[in-house]
């Protein structure tokens, strides 16, 4: 074997092998043409060879992917063979205050799950696969900007003591992101030069190729939990809940911060005990080390009418437990949306029930805020 030169660079450490999760069989690649000659997005190319490459003018138009018609076969179909690759054209940090101080430029949006009440297909359409942004270099650039603008963190907030929170995920789910390109992966080690700020977002789904990152303490991933019986009804194609238990301990040692999302809760017969056992299940099976650090923010439903609508031609059955105007009423969101909550007295005293069994059963969780 020839020993290489002293002068010659060493090669690149070997990229770890990637696990592409079943949800994803990808048969066709939507490319704006600029996307897909980037690194990027031939890192997406050469990790689906076999897949047909489409081109396309803008991510935003592709009548043959988004909109709601259909079924969930189809939608899922769609979410299955489906990617689109685009060039994030306006780089905007939004302040938040609430589950982080900022909502990062995302670097994806779509999602290949399929949960009954989620807000990310509103701009798309339900058949909403993944759009990868292959300019990941300017966004990180733009982060690292923003984040020097803001200095040091001088006022503790819930969103954390002493850094500043930058939502990754608000458009996806960062942990199948991660399985389709290096866009999450550029994102943590990026944060890990960044003392003042920390990355954060929420998954439903495991994807333990992430524990390979050392994120050095500075990202902060939240599983989403709910009991078993609404993850069953309303949580299609995430991991089970068990998985994402099982997961917080080893993300823990792997250098993540873990917290946890209870999100959405849900008012329906019986919803106090189901909480009251997968509090108690927290509290027998995660480790001292994930306790001494855990949070939770806690979201109770908000759906609306558009959705409901959807939801009624392919899955009624969510639509019992998420329709239910005897005990809502419409609120109009930021956004201008008309959406539906649980009535304020109610649900007042519902997140002081819900805030009392964790204090209960798991008094380590501390509650980040519950609304
Ligand atoms: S995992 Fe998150 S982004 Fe994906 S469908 Fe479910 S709620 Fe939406």
């Amino acid at each position: 074997m020839t020993q290489p030169s002293l002068f010659e660079p060493e090669p690149p450490p070997a990229a770890p092998p990637v696990t592409v999760p079943r949800l994803l069989q990808v048969r066709r690649i939507w490319a704006e043409p600029a996307a897909a000659a980037s690194a990027r997005g031939q890192q997406v190319l050469s990790r689906f060879p076999d897949a047909e490459v489409v081109p396309v003018e803008s991510h935003w138009q592709i009548p043959e992917l988004h909109g709601n018609e259909g079924s969930v076969a189809r939608w899922v179909r769609v979410k299955t063979e489906d990617l689109v690759l685009g060039v994030k054209k306006s780089l905007t940090t939004r302040p938040n205050g609430r589950s982080a101080d900022w909502i990062a430029p995302s670097a994806a949006n779509g999602c290949a799950m399929a949960c009954a009440y989620c807000y990310v297909p509103r701009r798309k359409g339900y058949a909403n696969p993944v759009t990868v942004f292959t300019n990941i270099e300017a966004i990180v650039a733009h982060l690292g900007r923003h984040v020097a603008r803001q200095g040091p963190k001088h006022e503790p907030n819930q969103c954390d003591p002493d850094a500043w929170v930058y939502d990754l995920g608000e458009n996806s789910d960062c942990s199948v992101d991660a399985a389709i390109s290096d866009n999450v992966a550029d994102l943590v080690h990026a944060f890990r030069g960044w003392p003042t700020a920390k990355a954060s977002f929420a998954t439903k789904h495991v994807n333990r190729d992430l524990l390979a990152l050392d994120p050095q303490g500075r990202t902060r991933i939240r599983f989403s939990l709910m009991p078993e019986r609404d993850a069953r009804l309303l949580d299609l194609r995430t991991s089970p809940i068990g998985e994402r238990i099982a997961a917080v301990d080893d993300f823990v040692a792997a250098g993540y911060e873990v917290h946890l999302n209870f999100s959405p809760v849900l008012l329906r017969p019986g919803w106090q005990q189901d909480w009251r056992e997968l509090l108690q299940h927290l509290d027998d099976v995660l480790g001292e080390r994930a306790k001494a650090q855990a949070a939770v923010e806690v979201i109770f439903l908000t759906h609306n009418q558009g959705l409901h609508e959807v939801n009624l031609g392919w899955h009624p059955k969510a639509e019992e437990v998420l329709w239910r105007p005897e005990v809502q009423e419409t609120k109009r969101s930021q956004n201008g949306a008309e959406n539906v909550r649980y009535r304020v007295g109610l649900k007042q005293r519902s997140v002081a029930e819900l805030t009392g069994l964790i204090g209960e059963h798991a008094p380590w969780l501390r509650v980040r805020y519950a609304f």
